[in-house]
């Protein structure tokens, strides 16, 4: 037996044989006519990529089926066959020339000065690598297991994810990517226990009959002995236990120390807002909207966003909160000019581009505006520094709603309120909370940028830790400018679904948490046996690491 540990991403226990995704070299055939052999698999390719992003599409996955469809264009693009027939030319074999091919595009994309193309780059690799094995008679489905199975990989994509089955998956395992990426947040909407950041994962797996994971504490054990794997039975057998539990929770209200407590569902795509309606949240925290704008060549309607946001404000009575677009970071889009940055992340990212972009600014602005007719309505701006940040962005909201009165379409009053996820937007909380109707803090940026530690590194993952007292200071701090201002403040980073964080955010009064809708109850039933302890977050607040804040968070 052999235990690794790494980034816990999605709770829950998972027992059973893994089914590792291969990603060995596959080795091209020599061909008679190496030309009109690449140009069918190329088409082949294509088409399986269409049929993909059929089955996104038909899953309600929007985001997968526009990157499916954009790949599928790109294997039949003239740039890629044109390289690969010059290298032809020169001599190299058909596999040796796809591969050249497919860097040299690749590069040749990074290095433009238009983001999107640049993003594009990554795509192209992938797509060689797909005619390769098109070429080499190789599967190219990369999930496909045939039993239940744990699927372990170096790294899931979208698309990966677009087409699996989740019914015959009881949990991911992969080598990179951290708590707060994209498996995880896939991972928990879907409510599939997962690990990620788990180094050597796949050759462990290779070698084990049974893998067990540890969704929560990221424990991982390749073919347990049997008192290993009694430990993890039982631990599967107390997490089925807690969500019985938790389901009483299912659309109840509760209170923490005779103050209501809202649990609000996280929303990123059409599919998680069924989800949402389903686990009868407290409406809706963190409606994330960059599905809308990812993937496509023009900027979505308004027409298109207000069906949606008044489709989700009808679905609840309390707020849902409407996050304006966070594009820009590792999210480009091909209409939004991002300028080519060393550090994305570090660069101009959310708000940062709405100056810029006023007209798609406002009208996705319009759209909450004329939506908040049909329920309670709240907008979101990601990513402020600074109070002017957040002067400039209402000027633009007012500009919105005077068109809108201008052009005579009907909107109702929202609240405008800002994500704290930058440090700084924390330790000017009490200034901004002069201008805005509510905070919600963002413990994903927040710790990434408080920590200097990239989120999507699986390696930083002892980094990314919410619970680190520097970044429960943040918090903290917020939250006291929140209630001295009498206005109300939320977590909706993963951090809130953290049952030890969650019980200091109530220390700290925070009203609102927001997590992936199969938390809900979950989190419902942890604060609703709580007490707020003054001491128990003074501890915390000064402990020297993660660690010991949880074990404090932990004091009843
Ligand atoms: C966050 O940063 O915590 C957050 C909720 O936003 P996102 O994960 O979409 O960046
Ligand atoms: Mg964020």
């Amino acid at each position: 037996m052999s235990i690794i540990k790494g980034a816990g991403a999605s709770p829950g226990v998972a027992i059973g044989p893994a089914f590792v995704v291969y990603e060995a070299e596959v080795e091209v055939p020599i061909f008679d006519d190496p030309v009109g052999a690449f140009s069918e698999s190329a088409a082949a390719v294509a088409e399986g990529l269409r049929a993909s992003s059929k089955i996104a599409s038909e899953a309600g996955r929007k985001e997968a089926e526009n990157i499916l469809n954009a790949q599928a264009m790109m294997a039949e693009d003239t740039m890629l066959s044109e390289a690969v027939t010059a290298h032809l030319e020169s001599g190299a074999r058909l596999g040796e020339a796809v591969n050249k091919a497919g860097k040299e595009v690749a590069d040749m994309l990074a290095g433009l000065d238009d983001p999107y193309l640049a993003a594009r780059s990554a795509d192209v690799g992938e797509i060689a690598e797909r005619i390769r094995r098109q070429l080499a008679g190789a599967s190219q489905v990369r999930i496909a297991n045939t039993v239940p199975s744990i699927i372990v990989a170096n790294m899931i994509t979208a698309a990966d994810t677009a087409v699996m089955n989740p019914d015959s998956i009881l949990g991911l395992l992969t080598e990179t990517g951290g708590p707060t990426g994209h498996v995880a947040v896939i991972a928990r909407s879907l409510g599939i226990p997962a690990v990620v950041g788990a180094v050597e994962a796949t050759s462990a797996a290779r070698l084990a009959k049974t893998v067990a994971l540890d969704g929560t504490t990221g424990e991982v054990a390749f073919d347990p002995g049997e008192a290993e794997h009694d430990d993890f039975v039982m631990r599967r057998v107390a997490h089925r236990e807690m969500m019985k539990a938790a389901s009483a929770f299912r659309g109840k209200h509760v209170e923490v120390d005779g103050h209501r407590v809202r649990v609000a569902a996280n929303v990123g795509t059409p599919d998680d807002l069924t989800a949402a309606i389903e686990a009868r949240s407290d409406g809706i925290g963190l409606f994330r909207t960059e599905f809308l704008y990812l993937g496509r060549s023009k900027p979505p309607t308004q027409e298109e966003q207000f069906e949606l946001y008044k489709k989700a404000a009808k679905a609840f009575d309390d707020p849902v909160v409407i996050r304006t677009f966070d594009i820009g970071g590792d999210k480009p889009a091909t209409y939004i000019g991002v300028p080519d940055e060393e550090n994305p992340f570090l660069g101009t990212r959310g708000v940062r581009l709405y100056e810029q972009e006023r007209d798609i600014f406002k009208d996705q602005a319009k759209a909450i505006a004329r939506a908040a007719v049909a329920g309670d309505i709240w907008m979101m701006i990601p990513m402020i520094a600074t109070v002017d940040d957040f002067l400039g962005v209402r000027a633009l909201v007012d500009e919105a709603t005077r068109e809108l009165d201008d052009s005579g379409l009907a909107w109702s009053e929202f609240k405008v309120g800002v994500m704290i996820e930058v440090p700084s937007a924390a330790l000017v909380a009490a200034r901004l909370a002069e201008h805005v109707d509510f905070f919600s803090i963002g413990t994903n940026d927040l710790t990434q940028y408080t920590m200097a530690a990239d989120r999507t590194a699986g390696s930083l993952a002892e980094y990314a830790d919410p619970l680190h007292p520097g970044v429960l200071q943040l918090c903290n701090l917020t939250a006291k400018a929140a209630r001295d201002a009498d206005i109300s403040v939320a977590v909706c980073g993963e951090a809130a679904s953290d049952l030890a964080a969650a019980t200091l955010f109530m220390d700290m009064g925070i009203d609102k948490l927001s997590v992936s809708s199969p938390r809900v109850d979950v989190v419902k039933a942890h604060v609703v046996g709580l007490k707020t302890d003054d001491r128990r977050l003074a501890d915390a607040l000064a402990a020297a690491s993660p660690a010991d804040a949880r074990e404090i968070a932990a004091r009843r």
